[in-house]
């Protein structure tokens, strides 16, 4: 049996959706875009919403039209590498805060422990679907008037405190790539509640074409900027995606559950756990302390050889080659470092079926329960 690590979920009524559009003269800037920025303002509950080519060009554009260009940013070395490289992409500076091993999130702690008179924000990540602590980042960053940024890249749906995944922060970016749990193919949204921040967003993934209210037409280039935007077939797409939402969490929750039913009795393994109000983008499982690098790669290959995809999510930021050269080495950050040697993502789509559930599982179990016998 081959299973992939993910699929997207797309019905007829979105390839209806994107069809359609390509029947209009409007396939870039047109009225999909205002409707898939309108209606995600709507379901985040953020005044403005703005959509872009990807997370990471939202990234990007967040830290600059929040003044971060240039300056030291603090974020967690265990995400996606795009989490930082925006960072580099603004021209400032990355410094990392270690993580919690029980959220696999930034330590507010460690967090706090980075800041200096040089820091000029924050990039908190809400990795594998589940909220950082935003009570403790919000707290930090209002004491120290900096801005923060949430990278909610994996956690669309999730909630905090009774606020959803989004809310935190000056701005939040939101992607959609086909991994995640819904897709426009590539692209991604900017939110905020921030008029300022909003307009020079507009402007910035426009090629810096002045915001409404500012002078010049089509061809006045006021800023530096970018073709950072969202086409209307990605658009569509998105709108017929996002009416699914609810639907698509719900699914993924099941999934999540029937793993954690198959493999609950492996002592090998610590689950990622049902965390209220989490939204779950991926299945990381995490070999138990004692276990270590080769024991998770021998058991990951073991997979691979019985048809069954997985990565491993997420390797050190800080160990990345272009980090490396910067200075990082092994021993920087230790949890990240534990905690990236043993993680294992398992196939992971709402579509997945019973026998494609029991075959990962059991594959699974017999791959680590062999670990023990060397
Ligand atoms: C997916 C992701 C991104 C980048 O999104 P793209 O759309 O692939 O550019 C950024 N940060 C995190 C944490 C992600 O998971």
């Amino acid at each position: 049996m081959k299973i992939p690590l993910s699929r997207p979920d797309i019905g007829e009524r979105e390839i209806e959706a994107v069809v359609s559009v390509l029947r209009t003269p409007y396939l870039s800037l047109g009225p999909k875009l205002r409707e898939f920025e309108k209606k995600f303002a709507a379901y985040i509950g953020t005044k403005h919403a703005i959509g872009v080519s990807s997370g990471t060009a939202g990234l990007h554009l967040a830290l600059i039209a929040l003044g971060l260009s240039g300056k030291e940013v603090i974020t967690t070395p265990f995400s996606f590498v795009a989490s930082a490289n925006c960072i580099l992409m603004a021209g400032g500076r990355p410094v990392f805060a270690d993580i919690e091993e029980s959220t696999f999130n930034i330590d507010p702690g460690a967090l706090q422990a980075r800041i200096s008179p040089e820091t000029g924000g924050i990039i908190g990540v809400d990795v594998f679907g589940v909220p950082a602590d935003w009570d403790a980042l919000e707290a930090i960053a209002s004491r120290h008037t900096i801005a923060l940024i949430e990278d909610c890249c994996e956690v669309v749906g999730a909630q905090w405190a009774g606020r959803r995944s989004g809310q935190f922060g000056d701005a939040g970016v939101f992607a959609f790539y086909p991994n995640k749990q819904i897709t426009t193919g590539e692209g991604g949204m900017v939110v905020t509640d921030s008029d300022e921040a909003a307009e020079m967003l507009r402007s910035l993934r426009n090629q810096g074409r002045p915001a409404t209210g500012e002078q010049g037409g089509r061809l006045a280039h006021v800023r530096l900027g970018y073709n950072y935007r969202l086409d209307e077939m990605s658009c569509a797409l998105g709108v017929a995606q996002l009416e699914r939402l609810p639907e698509i969490l719900a699914a993924r929750e099941r999934v999540a559950k029937d793993y954690h039913k198959r493999l609950s009795e492996a002592e090998e393994l610590i689950l990622p756990q049902a965390l209220p109000g989490r939204s779950w983008f991926v299945y990381v499982v995490l070999l138990a302390q004692g276990f270590g690098r080769e024991d998770r790669d021998a058991a990951m290959a073991g997979l691979k050889r019985r048809g069954i995809e997985c990565a491993a999510y997420f390797p050190p930021i800080h160990l990345q080659g272009h980090f490396r050269e910067m200075g990082y080495r092994e021993g920087d950050f230790p949890c990240t470092e534990s905690v990236a040697a043993r993680t294992i993502a398992l196939p992971f789509y709402n579509t997945m079926t019973d026998a494609e559930l029991d075959y990962v599982a059991s594959s699974l179990k017999e791959e680590v329960a062999s670990l023990r016998s060397q």
